[in-house]
């Protein structure tokens, strides 16, 4: 939707603004929003209108503080456990999956419970629940403490927990080489970064079990794809997300291997704008978790300062569509 930079484009005319520097805008496509997040934000919203506010969720049902505020303001009400909702409430879990136990404790404390979890993560969950019946150790590549990765961790039932985030850590696993041993990849995880780790389990386990399709998602793939095309031709790089967002975080990390100036931005008042070029291509992404709004503000932004001029890099469309969660 370029409808603003547009305009961007036609106020800076009347104003004046041919004596603006020139800045041309590459926006990497896919960017913003994936199926996983709309369908948990809508999740919330349906909850709000099948059972009236307060709706309580579980941590931020998506990693944006945006979208958190948006639904605050209608209602839901964000809480870190479970012992801050009231008995009889309506709860959510959010889009990065929980543990069993977590599932169990909600029904203790009579609370009205729905999984918002992305069916791409189930997957992930359904996988390690098979490896833990084979017999096998389960390795996690992921970031420690991520709440998917403390979610998938709580499916992989009566063995020790093993998470790594890095090559040299396959060498330190307390794990005999003839062990079966399987791995499953954080969603959100840098491709590259999984490549070299699961290249180094191959070569260290006789008895690997791996996934039968990748475990990192299509929309985290196709987003580092996209911003690895923009980032090699941008002179400076703006992604639009959360610092505490696994998936802004990794693209803002891609971005940086081919570009020098990389700013992780939640919104446009975030911008050092002494890290954009003074004419020049600046490349913009967004997190799967970013709406696009805050790309609309942040063009805004940009349009006040420059003349901009917006081409579109897509390297792939996405459909996936994922059916509603019901509420009722
Ligand atoms: S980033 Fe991937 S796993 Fe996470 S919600 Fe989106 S589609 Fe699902």
């Amino acid at each position: 939707m370029l409808v603003l930079a547009t305009d961007c484009l036609q106020d800076n005319r009347k104003r004046g603004a041919g004596k603006r520097p020139e800045l041309k805008v590459l926006l990497a496509a896919p960017r913003g929003f994936c199926a996983g997040v709309r369908r948990a934000i809508d999740a919330v919203e349906d909850a709000l209108a099948v059972h009236g506010p307060p709706v309580y969720v579980r941590r931020p049902i998506v990693h944006n503080l945006q979208v958190v505020r948006a639904l605050e303001a209608q209602g839901a009400i964000f809480v870190e456990e479970l012992d801050q909702v009231p008995t009889g409430s309506v709860v959510l879990f959010s889009a990065h999956g929980v543990s069993p136990e977590v599932s169990r404790d909600a029904l203790r404390r009579k609370l009205t419970a729905f999984d918002a979890v992305c069916p791409l993560v189930s997957k992930v969950h359904r996988e390690v629940e098979r490896h833990v019946r084979d017999g096998r150790r389960v390795v996690l590549i992921g970031h420690k403490g991520h709440p998917e990765i403390e979610g998938t961790l709580g499916h992989v039932t009566g063995q020790a927990a093993y998470v790594i985030n890095s090559v040299d850590e396959v060498d330190d696993l307390a794990l005999a080489d003839d062990q079966p041993v399987a791995y499953a990849v954080q969603t959100t995880y840098s491709a590259d970064e999984a490549a070299a780790i699961i290249e180094a389990l191959r070569k260290r386990f006789n008895d690997l079990a791996e996934p039968v399709s990748s475990d990192i998602c299509y929309a985290t793939t196709n987003r580092q794809n996209a911003v690895r095309a923009v980032a090699g031709r941008a002179d400076a790089m703006i992604v639009a997300g959360e610092h505490f967002s696994s998936n802004a975080c990794r693209l803002a990390e891609v971005a940086s291997e081919l570009c020098t100036s990389v700013q992780l931005v939640a919104g446009p008042e975030g911008l050092d704008w002494s890290l954009l070029p003074r004419h020049g291509v600046v490349g913009i992404t967004a997190a799967a978790s970013t709406p696009d709004s805050t790309v609309q503000s942040i063009l805004e932004a940009l349009g006040g300062r420059y003349e901009i001029g917006i081409e579109e890099v897509e390297t792939s469309r996405e459909s996936t569509v994922f059916k509603r969660l019901g509420v009722s």
